[in-house]
């Protein structure tokens, strides 16, 4: 037992000592992982509906800890949020991703778009669209070729300064998308002031295809919904040929899932001399 601070006395089970312990470790190792190398990206190609062909990436933020071997990144970006670490990291993906995007340019493939998450905690210290500027600028990368993907969480807090970082970075020619769609109750005025281009429709709809007729009749509103607004659908975690085919039917733009690929590391990417491609 040890005193909590408050005069309380709080009891530790020895699991929870053991996964304090795992949690201390991890975060200790993550201020380290970035300058030890162990931060790496995946590709995961986006493709066309229509054409099969590939129109863009998402880059995908991976954790090869020597010990403890690749951790997800659903257990460690939250530690780097609560760390703060997560501002140093995410520069290091947007730097990473344009420099890979244009590197496959000059090697003279078709320029496509690379998406690039954010945290809301990048909104949060104030120098976002520096950030976002001086990594165009030190890549060369054209500002059409990135796209930054907040989550719809993200998009929907009614924070002015959320909102006014998002119309710079629009101004700059970046391309905004709302991840994760469908999973808050988006206010439909928001998402008509706000500066954005896409739409990508969440796994967990994408999964109901041919087994819940409820979540079909929710993409088939969110497609055309966004289709009213003028903006592009593109579905993520698709992974067989009736989802396919059914948001085929749907005219949804574009679909990102492992029916087509999983995400991939640069070396499986150019190692089909670019096979992939165009
Ligand atoms: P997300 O942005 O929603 O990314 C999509 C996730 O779905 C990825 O998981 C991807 O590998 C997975 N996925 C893609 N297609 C399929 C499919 O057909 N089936 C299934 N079951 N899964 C599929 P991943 O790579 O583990 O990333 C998890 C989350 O971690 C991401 O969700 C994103 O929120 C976060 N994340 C990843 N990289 C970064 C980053 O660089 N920065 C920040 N802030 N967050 C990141
Ligand atoms: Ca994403
Ligand atoms: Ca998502
Ligand atoms: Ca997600």
């Amino acid at each position: 037992a040890k005193n909590n601070g408050k005069g309380q006395l709080v009891f530790c089970s020895e699991e929870m000592k053991q996964s304090l312990v795992e949690k201390m470790y991890m975060t200790n190792s993550l201020y380290r992982a970035l300058e030890k190398n162990e931060l790496f990206l995946h590709y995961q190609p986006q493709v066309s509906a229509n054409s099969q062909e590939i129109v863009g990436f998402e880059a995908l933020l991976r954790w090869n800890h020597q010990k403890l071997g690749t951790i997800a990144p659903s257990e460690f970006i939250p530690i780097a949020e609560k760390t703060g670490l997560i501002n140093s990291i995410g520069e290091w993906v947007l730097m990473t991703a344009c420099a890979q995007n244009k590197a496959w340019q000059d090697a003279g493939l078709e320029p496509v778009q690379m998406a690039v998450n954010l945290s809301v905690e990048q909104f949060r210290s104030d120098d976002l669209e520096a950030i976002v500027r001086n990594c165009l600028a030190e890549t060369g990368l054209e500002p059409r070729y990135l796209e930054l993907e907040i989550t719809e969480s993200i998009a929907m807090k009614e924070s002015g300064d959320i909102a006014n970082c998002l119309h710079k970075l629009k101004d700059m020619g970046v391309s905004i998308s709302i991840d994760d769609f469908g999973t808050e109750f988006s206010s439909l005025s928001r998402l008509k002031d706000l500066p954005v281009d896409r739409i990508k429709i969440d796994m967990q709809f994408i999964q109901g295809i041919a087994v819940n007729p409820k979540d079909e009749s929710i993409i088939e509103v969110m497609i055309h919904l966004a289709k009213k607004l003028g903006l592009k659908v593109i579905a993520e975690g698709v992974e067989t040929e009736i989802q396919l085919g059914f948001l085929q039917d749907e005219d949804c733009d574009e679909i990102q899932g492992y029916y087509y690929y999983k995400p991939l590391s640069k070396d499986e990417i150019e190692k089909n001399g670019f096979a992939l491609f165009k």
